[in-house]
C-alpha cells in the first residue's frame, strides 16, 4: 500500500510546474543540460522535483544552503535516473553540502598503487549504512563557463547509491535482465586494465581512484561516461557500452560542452 502512495505523491510531485527560477539554475548550470532531449529535460525537473522532496539537504561548515545549490545538486543526481525505474536512492536520507573540500579520516592514492590511511581532504563521499551522501559544493561543476569539468562528485557519489539499491557494495548495481554476464566480463576485464596501467604509472582516461577497488571503479566509470563520454567512447568502447545500456543516455553524441567550458 505504502508502494503505491508513494507512487501516486512521486507521480504528482513530478507533474508539478519547476519554479522558474529554479528551471534557471538548472539550464545555467548543469553542464550538458542542453544536450539532453526533450523528454529527459522534462523527466529531470520531475525528478529533481521528487528529490528535493524527499531528501533532507543540510550544510556544513557553515555553508547556508540556497536554492542554486539544492537544485544544483538534485539537479545532477537526477541525471542518473533519466530513463530508467528508479525508487529515487532508497538507501539514501540525507545529502551534505561542504562549501569546499574537507577533511575526514581514510585511504588517499598517492600514485603508483600506493594508498596511505590518514586524514585526509576530502570532495564527498558516502557508505552503504551511512544514509547520506556529503559532497563540496565548490568542486560542483556548473555553468558552461570555468575549467573543463573532468569529474563530478555528485555523479560518483550517486553511483555508489545506485550501487547500494541491491544492499551489497560491490561495484555492480541492479542490471535489466539479459545484462548480467556483458557486465561482468566487461567490468571485470576494464577493472584489471586500469589497475595495470596505474600500477604501471601509465595515463589513464579513467580516474586512476577507480583502481582501488571494484566499488570505486563503477563509480569512476560513470564520471567519465557523463563527463567525457566521446574520450571514453575512443579508450573504451566495451565499458561504454555497457553504461550506455544501463544509463540509457548517450553521451558520446552531446553537444561538445568540454570545448565550450575552455573557451567561454
Ligand atoms: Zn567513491
Amino acid at each position: 500500500m505504502s508502494k503505491l502512495l508513494n507512487g501516486y505523491r512521486r507521480h504528482r510531485l513530478r507533474s508539478l510546474p519547476l519554479p522558474t527560477e529554479w528551471e534557471r539554475v538548472i539550464e545555467h548550470n548543469v553542464v550538458f543540460f542542453e544536450s539532453l532531449s526533450s523528454a529527459d529535460r522534462k523527466a529531470l525537473f520531475g525528478h529533481t522535483q521528487v528529490l528535493l522532496a524527499e531528501k533532507r539537504f543540510e550544510g556544513c561548515d557553515g555553508l547556508v544552503l540556497t536554492d542554486e545549490i539544492r537544485v544544483t545538486v538534485a539537479a545532477y543526481a537526477s541525471v542518473l535516473l533519466l530513463g530508467r525505474d528508479t525508487d529515487y536512492y532508497p538507501r539514501l536520507t540525507s545529502i551534505l553540502v561542504y562549501p569546499g573540500a574537507y577533511v575526514a579520516r581514510g585511504e588517499r592514492h598517492l600514485g603508483d598503487g600506493i594508498w596511505e590511511e590518514g586524514d585526509h581532504t576530502r570532495l564527498g563521499e558516502t557508505g552503504l549504512r551511512l544514509g547520506a551522501v556529503v559532497v563540496a559544493w565548490d568542486d560542483i561543476p556548473r555553468g558552461r563557463g570555468g575549467r573543463i569539468p573532468r569529474g563530478n562528485v555528485v555523479l560518483h557519489e550517486l553511483a555508489h547509491q545506485l550501487d547500494f539499491e541491491d544492499y551489497v557494495a560491490d561495484g555492480t548495481p541492479l542490471l535489466e535482465p539479459g545484462q548480467h554476464a556483458s557486465w561482468k566480463q566487461v567490468f571485470g576485464d576494464e577493472y584489471e586494465r586500469l589497475r595495470c596501467a596505474v600500477n604501471a604509472g601509465e595515463p589513464t582516461v579513467l580516474d586512476p581512484y577507480g583502481a582501488k577497488n571494484r566499488v570505486e571503479f563503477f563509480a569512476v566509470a560513470t564520471e567519465a561516461f557523463f563527463c567525457r563520454g566521446r574520450e571514453m567512447q575512443a579508450a573504451h568502447p566495451a565499458l561504454y557500452r555497457e553504461l550506455r545500456a544501463f544509463y540509457h543516455q548517450h553521451p558520446a553524441a552531446w553537444s561538445p560542452h568540454e570545448a565550450s567550458a575552455a573557451t567561454s
